[in-house]
């Protein structure tokens, strides 16, 4: 899709759409909930920030990867994504990249590239939780503070620039389904703030090298099969031996609490095991993670959230057939 530069001198950003509420458009300016995602593209929102335009030091480059409601996410855009981020900031003259995406699977996202990326230069991810047409769009502030963030000297790695705050991409986890202030990052803390258009820096940039060479990933319909199921009063085991009858090959439990299970899925997931398939436990509370590790328990998916997790053992077990 288009690209667009301006003719300024100086240091490049990218700006790389893929939809999302940031990108949403409703026929009401007082809509927050009817409306769709993902329908303006990346040149238009940058067009919205005119701050963008003013600063004579940069050159803000548009260009639109996808147009999704990011609860359909996929892994196919995830490799799309990864490839056009890696070609984007191997070019010398570009400072950072941002990426604009929708809030729901944004943790999902930011985790994979974090693993499968883990750049030296800044890829910031940022989003919004009210459409373009609100009357309170919350969109264009975290674009400015995105591309600010994306072209400070020094920034690195995958981050997310959302309501003033700046996170690493791995510690992200969504806690609201309506509110502006929509994530955390649990136990980990934010790295930073934007105030007033700089960053005050509170830790060090995420630096972790990328768990499997991006050459290694399969296309995406020959990743391997990981699912998710949550742990709950009066949970079945039936469902575990239907998601290994599906073709699973991995499992994340959503735990209750520090990542119990129901004995009923314990049972169905030595099953499981039996048969090769990996396990995992996390929990299904919003804050924290499984901490420790019980001798008789299923292995602890530590303190990534459930999807998080889920990515892990899907690199896992593609390096395991590497
Ligand atoms: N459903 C939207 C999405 O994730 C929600 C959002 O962006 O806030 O694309």
């Amino acid at each position: 899709m288009p690209s667009t530069a301006s003719n300024k001198a100086g240091q490049t950003v990218v700006v790389l759409g893929t939809g999302g509420t940031i990108a949403g458009v409703a026929a009401r300016a007082d809509d927050h909930v009817g409306y769709k995602a993902g329908q303006l593209g990346a040149q238009a929102l940058v067009a919205a920030v005119p701050a963008l335009a003013e600063r004579a030091d940069l050159v803000v480059e548009a260009e639109t990867l996808a147009q999704l409601d990011s609860c359909d996410m996929d892994h196919g855009t995830w490799l799309a994504l990864l490839e056009r981020a890696r070609a984007v900031l191997a070019r010398p003259e570009v400072a950072g990249l941002v990426v604009t995406h929708g809030t729901d699977t944004l943790e999902e996202t930011a985790y994979f590239l974090h693993r499968a990326l883990a750049p030296h230069k800044p890829l910031v991810f940022t989003a919004a939780m009210r459409p373009a047409t609100a009357l309170s769009a919350d969109g264009p502030q975290n674009l400015l503070d995105a591309v600010t963030l994306a072209s400070t000297a020094g920034a690195r790695g995958v981050l997310v620039a959302f309501g003033g705050k700046v996170f690493a991409g791995a510690d992200l986890r969504k806690v609201h389904g309506y509110r502006v202030e929509a994530f955390d990052a649990g136990d980990a803390g934010v790295v930073g703030v934007m105030a007033d258009g700089r960053l005050q820096r509170y830790r060090p940039w995420p630096d972790e090298p990328p768990h499997v060479a991006a050459a290694a990933l399969p296309p995406a319909a020959a990743w391997p099969l990981v699912d998710i199921l949550m742990s709950h009063a009066g949970a079945r085991g039936e469902v575990i031996d239907a998601f290994v009858a599906a073709g699973a090959r991995g499992i994340v439990i959503a735990g209750t609490g520090n990542g119990s299970v129901h004995r009923a899925l314990v049972e169905a997931a030595r099953r499981a095991e039996a048969a090769g398939v990996v396990v995992r436990r996390a929990s299904r509370c919003q804050l924290g993670g499984v901490v420790g590790s019980r001798p008789d328990s299923l292995p602890s998916a530590g303190m990534r959230t459930a999807p998080q997790a889920r990515i892990e053992l899907v690199l896992d077990l593609i390096a395991a057939t590497r």
